[in-house]
Formats: C-alpha cells, sequence, structure tokens
C-alpha cells in the first residue's frame, strides 16, 4: 500500500473513510471495503469526489476491475450522484441500489430535476456537476434481509425507510459495524469531546418520516453494533448512547444543515 491521500484514513479491518470534499472538508464521507483483493464502495457523493475515490483504490494497490460493488445507501445526491461516473470508470461493478431508488440511478434525470428545482441550475452544476446514469443491466436492486459476499466477507441489507423511502443500511459482519448512510444521524467530529461524541437526527425534508426513522434506528440497534460508518461523518462507537439521542421523542424538533 502506497501512502494514503490525504483526505482517507484507515479505519482498520478493511475499510477506508474517503473525505468527499462535499461543501467542505470532513462533512460528507464514501467508504471503501477491501477484502482479500475485492473491493466495495459504499456511498460515493458527488461527481467531484470521484478521482479521490479512485486515487484511494489505486493507493491501496488494487485495480479498478477489482470493484465488484458500489452501493449507495440511498439516492440522495451528495451520496449518490457520483454513482454513473464511478461506474463508468469500474468495469466489473455491480451497482446494489434499494428498490426505491434504482430507477433513478438508471435514469437520474427526476432527481437532477428535483434539486434544480431547489438549487437552480448554477448551484446544480457547481455542487454535483452533470450526474450521469448507471446502465440498467449493471444495477441489481437490494431487498430487506438480502446478503451479499465480498469475498467471503458477508454484508448484510437493510430497508431503512424515515430519512428516505430509498434507503438501506449494510451491516458488516466483520466489524459488526452498520453503514448507516443519513439513517443514524449526523455526527461531526469537530464537536468530539471527553464526553465522546455529539448527535443530531436526521430531519432533513422531503421523505423525513419520525416514526420510521425511530423503527429504523431500533432496528439497528437491536444488532448491539460495536459502531456506525455515518456519512456525516465516519465512524463513531458510542453507539447504544447515540442511539437514544437519534431516536428521542425530540426528533423532528431540531434543525438540520445536510442530509
Ligand atoms: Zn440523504
Amino acid at each position: 500500500m502506497s501512502t494514503l491521500p490525504s483526505y482517507a484514513q484507515d479505519l482498520g479491518d478493511g475499510i477506508f473513510a474517503i473525505d468527499t470534499g462535499f461543501h467542505r472538508d470532513v462533512f460528507d464521507a464514501a467508504y471503501l471495503m477491501v477484502e482479500n483483493g475485492a473491493a466495495a464502495f459504499i456511498d460515493t457523493g458527488t461527481n467531484f469526489a470521484v478521482p479521490r475515490l479512485l486515487a484511494t483504490l489505486e493507493a491501496v494497490g488494487l485495480k479498478r476491475q477489482q470493484v465488484q460493488y458500489v452501493i449507495p445507501t440511498h439516492v440522495h445526491l451528495d451520496h449518490a450522484g457520483g454513482v454513473g461516473l464511478l461506474m463508468s470508470e469500474l468495469p466489473k461493478a455491480m451497482a446494489v441500489v434499494h428498490p426505491r431508488g434504482a430507477r433513478h440511478m438508471i435514469d437520474p434525470s427526476a432527481l437532477v430535476a428535483g434539486a434544480t428545482a431547489v438549487y437552480g441550475e448554477e448551484e446544480m452544476a457547481r455542487s454535483y456537476g452533470q450526474i450521469v446514469g448507471v446502465p440498467a443491466e449493471r444495477v441489481t436492486e437490494s431487498h430487506d434481509g438480502m446478503t451479499l459476499s465480498l469475498n467471503g466477507r458477508e454484508l448484510q441489507f437493510l430497508d431503512t425507510p424515515g430519512h428516505a423511502r430509498h434507503h438501506h443500511c449494510i451491516w458488516d459482519t466483520r466489524t459488526r459495524g452498520f453503514f448507516t448512510g443519513d439513517t443514524f444521524g449526523l455526527s461531526y467530529r469537530e464537536f468530539d469531546t471527553a464526553k465522546g461524541p455529539w448527535l443530531l437526527p436526521t430531519t432533513t425534508p422531503v421523505q423525513f418520516e419520525p416514526e420510521k426513522l425511530r423503527e429504523s434506528v431500533q432496528r439497528l440497534l437491536s444488532y448491539q453494533p460495536a459502531c456506525m460508518y455515518l456519512t456525516h461523518y465516519s465512524r463513531v462507537r458510542d453507539v447504544q448512547k447515540l442511539g437514544r439521542a437519534s431516536s428521542s421523542s425530540s426528533i423532528g424538533w431540531w434543525p438540520s444543515a445536510a442530509g
């Protein structure tokens, strides 16, 4: 392995957090998982993160054809905007997408139109670039309880509505950790103190469903996870404590700047 780029962090057990650089540093993470010469990306950030993802892959000594899966946790553009462009660089990879999100990865026009209505064309171009679709034959839909093997390392998919109806979380049996996308909440590393990390529920429109989110968080917690890999931002350990914040009755009252 050559030196990792400064924006990538080795979390051990074949997991690397990659700062996608979206909006600011240490705000939006994608992950690379490596298992005996096979690799998967979980979330991608936007198109502008793709060079970072590919450079990290190279730094850990893997070739593009060794990537088997690209797995967006959900199809919001800050996490999945780069899926199509990344897939075009990875000849052997399949995109594994929640069934409610799959068609939007194949034809991103509705996602683009929705985001353009909110942000305007100039901001769309600046933040997201030109969104690329994934050929339909390279998209696989997940289902609740589905497992995938990354060279023998089992990944399990859970349907986790609440932040978005097109959201799944991915359980890594090796580290007993969930890749939680925006389901478990937001927890930025610069707010860590001696008392540990701090977390706020994800309450971003437009599909925010507080009851469903609480149920999804409870379901994640029922696995007794050792850690969570958040998109905003990176790994947290104090899972049961943070889970109480994430699913508390105050949910819905918090403002949120991301998601
Ligand atoms: Zn989101």
